[in-house]
């Protein structure tokens, strides 16, 4: 691969765009095979993409951060604790005066590792708990990681370095999510992103079993708001925010004001962009395709700082936002929510011009003539 020297968008006069977040995939491997996970490469483990050079991982974060402004970028992966450009990327990153923050199963977590990451003062590592207990959690994540996983969290605070939460919201777990807000609650973590499970990539083959019901996602946020009230109620502060969208054609989330939520944000000033273990960027994780048209690296040559720069212009250049699904005409909420997860619209029904399947599956319980005649059109995720 050749390596373009890369210089800022500004030496040519032009402002540099300013980005929200961008998360960079250090490596597609994992120690975990999460039933949920939504990297394309989950099933071989990472094998087919391969681990890239540090310095190769260098050089791109460097192209990129050359043509943007970012407020902080997420490190993920894979599992970013098992890269080797962990470190050299944080170094840079603080060389740079970028704040980051981590996605980590936090299984890997070792007082030595843990000691370590102080030193970043990093926003915060989010860790995943998808059960109070380890039959719960592990079932999700392919193999017996619960008690390494409470162990990461504590050895994380130990050595205070910020942790926050995160429950994917499956079918298997919704009913339980009051447990697992007390288990975190219990290791001191008081910020906690659910998130309502979202079929894309490896997770494709398992949506049928982990799509959660209207109803069940429905009670598992009237649970989690009722342990926001009680936790509130005995002067505790606690935050839980909702990281995927719930659509208001499903959820009426005006009865959950305990609950921060959130529209999808590609093509707004909130967007997360997405670095790939292939040099690639994208509108988000979840998304398959990339936006550097053709999967090509950023450090092709044929892609020039301005041109790497106009991918991320402000004001949705790709004009992703203009896509609204056929069932969505005429819904009142349909300039902010935009039908829901079009990265999953488009995994499972291979087209943005599908709704969201969590949205599918909602009208599929439907039972108006109407609403039959639209859920015909539907794709079937259960
Ligand atoms: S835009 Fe579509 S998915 Fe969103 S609330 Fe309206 S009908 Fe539902
Ligand atoms: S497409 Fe889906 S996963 Fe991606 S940012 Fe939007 S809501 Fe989130």
């Amino acid at each position: 691969m050749s390596v373009t020297p890369s210089a800022p968008s500004g030496a040519w006069g032009a402002p540099k765009p300013q980005v929200h977040s961008l998360a960079i995939e250090l490596t597609a491997f994992c120690n975990q095979r999460c039933d949920y996970c939504y990297n394309a490469w989950r099933d071989d483990g990472g094998a087919s993409i391969g681990t890239p050079d540090v310095a190769v991982v260098l050089a791109r974060v460097d192209r990129v951060l050359d043509a943007i402004e970012v407020e902080h970028v997420t490190l993920t992966g894979g599992e970013p604790l098992a890269s080797h450009a962990l470190f050299p990327v944080l170094d840079r990153l603080r060389a740079r005066h970028v704040r980051a923050q981590m996605i980590s199963n936090g299984a890997l977590v070792t007082d030595e590792l843990a000691a370590r990451l102080a030193r970043y003062r990093l926003i915060s590592v989010l860790v995943t708990l998808n059960g109070p207990d380890a039959a719960l959690h592990d079932a999700q994540v392919g193999g017996a990681h619960f008690d390494a996983t409470i162990a990461g969290i504590g050895r994380l605070r130990a050595h205070r370095v910020s942790v926050e939460g995160s429950i994917v919201l499956t079918r298997r777990n919704a009913a339980r999510v009051g447990e697992t807000l007390a288990l975190f609650r219990s290791l001191g973590v008081r910020k906690i992103a659910l998130s309502r499970f979202s079929p894309a990539g490896y997770a494709l083959a398992f949506a049928s079993e982990l799509v959660p019901s209207p109803a069940e996602v429905t009670d598992a946020l009237e649970r989690a708001a009722a342990f926001v009230r009680e936790e509130r109620g005995r002067g505790e502060a606690i935050t839980l925010f909702s990281t995927m969208p719930i659509p208001p054609c499903v959820v009426d989330l005006a009865r959950l004001p305990e609950i921060e939520f959130h529209d999808c944000p590609i093509g707004t000033n909130r967007q997360e962009f997405v670095l790939g273990p292939r040099g690639e960027l994208r509108h988000c994780a979840l998304h398959r395709d990339a936006i550097t048209t053709g999967a090509r690296d950023v450090l092709d040559a044929g892609l020039s700082p301005l041109d790497l720069a106009a991918l991320f212009a402000p004001g949705d250049p790709h004009g992703y936002r203009a896509t609204l699904p056929a069932f969505c005409s005429g819904c009142r909420h349909a300039e902010t929510c935009r039908g829901g997860c079009g990265a999953a619209a488009q995994w499972v029904a291979g087209s943005r011009d599908a709704p969201d399947p969590f949205v599918a599956s909602s009208a599929m319980s439907a039972t108006s003539a109407t609403d039959e005649r639209v859920v015909r059109r539907l794709p079937l995720v259960r």
